[in-house]
């Protein structure tokens, strides 16, 4: 027998137990946009695309458990015939904090500050803006609140058991959620358009073309 099927099975498990919690918060929503009598094919949409998920986690973990010798039930769900809208997935480096984002961001940008580069141990940090009612958050995490020196505030949330940070917030746009691009570990995701403190980037940095810079 392969040696990592059980921790694929728990993986899977993880995975499932996050997209269905979506999936209730989502119905809920959908179900109190079509009593107020407001249009719900945007949650339709996200609907069909986190069911379809689901079936598909079901069956990985149907698929694990054969294979591991302890077939369970099988929960199919509704047939669906609705457009994939994208979803973004993000997660801390132990797995514990996860979020998921769905549809394009509205924003993403690199910054070469100081405070930045501290935060990420890297030359830079690139992240994506998305608003904040499209992203789900699963997990535990802790706060750090830094105020930058335009006195602006911004609140990193990492997890508290590996101390990767997986989102953050800021005062200005509270309506956003910023997520660190590494996080999401895509290398489809698509490219930053904004540059900013570029007179702190470091020499060597090369940035794609057509961007929008900032000193
Ligand atoms: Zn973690
Ligand atoms: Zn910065």
């Amino acid at each position: 027998m392969e040696a990592d099927l059980e921790p694929r099975l728990l993986e899977a498990r993880r995975e499932r137990f996050f997209v269905r919690s979506q999936v209730k918060v989502l119905r809920r929503y959908r179900d109190r946009q079509e009593a107020a009598g407001r249009p719900t094919t945007e949650s339709d949409v996200r609907l069909a695309d986190l069911e379809r998920e689901l079936r598909r986690l079901d069956e990985t973990v149907e698929g694990l458990r054969a294979r591991l010798g302890r077939p369970h039930r099988s929960v199919p769900g509704p047939a669906s015939r609705l457009r994939v809208m994208t979803t973004h997935e993000a997660s801390c480096s132990c797995g514990q904090l996860r979020l998921a984002a769905q549809g394009d961001p509205v924003r993403i940008s690199m910054c070469h500050c100081y405070a930045c580069q501290r935060r990420t141990g890297s030359a830079f940090a690139i992240q994506a803006r998305f608003p904040a009612e499209r992203v789900r958050i699963e997990g535990r995490h802790t706060a750090y609140e830094r105020v930058s020196d335009d006195g602006e505030e911004r609140t990193f949330r990492f997890c508290p058991d590996c101390g990767a940070t997986v989102f953050y917030t800021t005062g200005d746009r509270p309506e956003l959620i910023a997520v660190p691009v590494g996080t999401l570990a895509d290398r489809d995701f698509p490219p930053p358009t904004v540059s900013v403190w570029e007179e702190r980037m470091h020499p060597w940095v090369g940035l794609p073309e057509g961007m929008e810079h900032h000193p």
